[in-house]
């Protein structure tokens, strides 16, 4: 593994053509070169542009693809002439998850923008994306948003999660957009039925330096997500009860078992 260091990013090149970059506000973009064209996933939301980085690591024609429509994830997407978001984010993006993603403008201090989503090119099914030589797969993972998805590339054997499950802190469904326990619990479940085949896979999250070692709670896995199914149904049986959380103005119900955890409030369950 080779890191690189950018003025305002960290690049590890995780193996041939497949290379992470973590911005200093926690956030993480991922990029994959296939032999024709090259993948981006999420951007990041530092100051700056993002896109002089990416090609400073691939000549190839370059695609980004969101994980879900948060800011922290697609801050940069403006920079981009082709951009993919599954049809259920593009479709709550007002008023729910533009009132979120400039929250989080405000929140991490950087200058608020327009997303013209409208232009975005929505995922639907089971999309795949042919890089050449690879091509990466899509999963729906709703809860966190309703158009969250997980992507697959089976050459470097590698899952890109977003925050679906969390990055090994915590899920958060405590704001607006986000499901119910009782539609999250169905969400996981068939998200675990379709990662079956890619247990053994590495996963990487949208927010890498929470699962990295030192600074892990727990690691992103596909156990993490098991977890999470039976944590889900133990809050749905009132098996477990919350420990109270505050959060700015906010109170929020902190559930945990085992490596998963979520955030939620009252009314979501
Ligand atoms: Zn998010």
């Amino acid at each position: 593994m080779k890191t690189m260091n950018n003025k305002d990013y960290e690049i590890e090149e995780l193996a041939p053509g497949l290379f992470a970059i973590d911005d200093d506000k926690g956030n993480s973009t991922y990029l994959i070169e296939g032999s024709e064209k090259a993948l981006v996933i999420d951007t990041g939301m530092m100051g700056g542009k993002i896109i002089p980085v990416i090609s400073s690591l691939t000549g190839k024609p370059i695609e980004l693809a969101l994980t879900h429509a948060h800011g922290d994830h697609m801050y940069h997407a403006g920079e981009f002439k082709t951009v993919y978001l599954h049809e259920a984010d593009i479709a709550a993006w007002r008023p729910a998850l533009c009132l979120v993603t400039h929250a989080g403008e405000l929140m991490f201090g950087v200058s608020m923008k327009r997303y013209n989503t409208k232009s975005f090119i929505p995922i639907t099914g089971s999309f795949e994306f042919d890089l050449g030589g690879n091509t990466i797969k899509t999963i729906l993972a709703k809860g966190h948003t309703p158009g969250s998805c997980v992507f697959v590339d089976e050459k470097h054997e590698a899952v890109f999660m977003g925050d679906a499950v969390g990055s090994g802190l915590s899920v958060w469904l405590w704001f607006p957009g986000c499901s119910n326990i009782h539609e999250y619990k169905e969400s996981v479940e068939s998200l675990l039925k379709k990662l079956e085949p890619y247990k053994k896979y590495k996963f990487f999250g949208g927010h890498r330096k929470q699962t990295r070692e030192g600074e892990a709670n727990y690691p992103l896995d596909f156990g993490l997500v098991n977890d999470m199914y039976t944590l889900c149904r133990k809050i749905l049986n009132h098996d477990i009860a919350p420990k109270k959380q505050k959060f700015s103005f906010f109170t929020i119900d902190v559930y945990s078992f085992n490596a998963a955890t979520i955030w939620t409030r009252d009314k979501q369950i």
